[in-house]
């Protein structure tokens, strides 16, 4: 079974799909690993380092591509990249299935297996492969480090011969996984810190790590799927948390924006007249930027200034810290590739919840039933 781990071809992705110590517990598990070199150099990996695991090395992508089993990814492929696959490979990664399906045709047509790492169910025997909460947590930490930089005050309280200085206030929207981290972060700094969440579940976790869980009564709504993640909001219990936003802001120099609801568009819950009641020189980090945004101004990829205050929409925070995204990154692929390999050689059980529900293109088909739909909503 041969295995490449190619280089991004993205200029803004530094990640690489496996680092050294996932390399070598695949050749320990009898597989061959060969790497395009410089694929870890942006993550701070050089070639002997791979190569001192027992990878081999290549500089001819064109031959990794066409004689590779099993390729490990961060990225899809480019189009090109695909038409040169062994016929039937395996390709796992961030494939952005339900985003961009349209992306992965070339390689459908190779009967390429694909699966999805944004598809990996998030149940308990799946947590060592989610690789969407790994890059949240990066995302959630980055997130407060920048804007620490781009706040031109201090995060923590103190007190100098020269007088006090006191804490920045942040404030986060949505205390999922990346809000979670952010909150920590913050904390860390030295700020005070407030967060609000749809899900009441998030009060306790918010409380624990010492932040301040601001409630709004949405008259006993659910708010939860089955799934623990948020539901839809309607229109007026949206708009009693804007209200509440829109309050706070007042007081806030830092808001961090990272509530989403799966498959939607971000819920917009930081309006204009928000951004407005916050003083000069506040920052607005806008983490839910990939799915449209929380913030009414957000310009996904951008900064923006409105009124003296920051507004930045990153789409690829895990990609700024690419040693430790890629380190999570890799273990939750290695996990994953370990369900798909038994004893060095390929063996999908397609009856195994995690394998079905990730896998989103087999035998030159479309599998997955939402993948489908999606690429009908995107040719119609
Ligand atoms: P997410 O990225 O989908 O959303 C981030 C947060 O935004 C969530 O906490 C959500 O409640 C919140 N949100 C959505 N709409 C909102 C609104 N209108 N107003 C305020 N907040 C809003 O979520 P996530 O970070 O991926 O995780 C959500 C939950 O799932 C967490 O409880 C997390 O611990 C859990 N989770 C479980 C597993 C697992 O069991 N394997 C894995 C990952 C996450």
């Amino acid at each position: 079974m041969r295995v490449a781990i190619l280089k991004e071809t993205s200029p803004l992705e530094t990640r690489v799909a496996l680092m050294p110590d996932a390399v070598k517990s695949l050749i320990g598990q009898g597989m061959q690993v060969t790497i395009e070199s410089g694929c870890g150099a942006r993550a701070s990996v050089s070639d002997e380092e791979y190569t001192r695991v027992g990878a081999n090395l290549s500089t001819v992508r064109g031959e990794l591509l066409a004689n590779s089993d099993v390729i490990p990814v961060v990225n899809v492929l480019p189009e090109a990249d695909q038409a040169k696959l062994k016929s039937g490979a395996v390709m796992v990664g961030f494939l952005r299935p339900l985003d961009g399906p349209g992306a992965l045709q070339a390689a459908v047509s190779r009967g390429a297996t694909m699966f999805s790492m944004e598809l990996v169910p998030r149940i308990t025997r799946a947590q060592s492969m989610d690789a969407l909460s790994s890059m949240a947590t990066v995302a959630g930490y980055k997130a407060v480090i920048m804007a620490a930089e781009m706040l031109p005050r201090m995060f923590p309280l103190l007190m100098t011969a020269a007088g006090t200085v006191p804490p920045a206030h942040v404030f986060v929207l949505g205390a999922g996984v990346a809000g979670l981290q952010a909150i920590a972060t913050a904390r860390r700094l030295g700020a005070v810190v407030e967060a609000y969440d749809v899900r009441a579940a998030a009060g306790e976790q918010v409380k624990s790590l010492g932040a301040k869980f601001v409630e709004v009564d949405l008259g006993g709504i659910q708010t939860e799927d089955k799934g623990g993640y948020a539901k839809e909001l309607t229109p007026e219990a949206l708009e009693l948390g804007v209200q509440l936003i829109t309050k706070t802001a007042k007081t806030s120099d830092v808001i961090i924006t990272t509530a989403q609801v799966p498959g939607r568009r971000a819920p917009l819950m930081l309006r204009k007249e928000g951004v407005e009641n916050m003083r000069l020189g506040s920052v607005v980090i806008d983490l839910a930027a990939p799915a449209g945004g929380n913030c009414e101004l957000t310009k996904p990829g951008e900064t923006v200034v409105h009124n003296g205050v920051t507004i930045f929409g990153p789409l690829n925070l895990p990609a700024t810290v690419p040693v430790h995204a890629s380190q999570l990154y890799s273990r939750n692929v290695n996990t994953f590739l370990a369900l798909l390999l038994k004893k060095g050689e390929l063996n999908l059980d397609m009856n195994d919840e995690i394998i079905k529900g990730s896998c989103v293109a087999h035998g030159g088909q479309i599998v997955n039933e939402r993948v489908s739909a999606a690429l009908k909503a995107h040719s119609a």
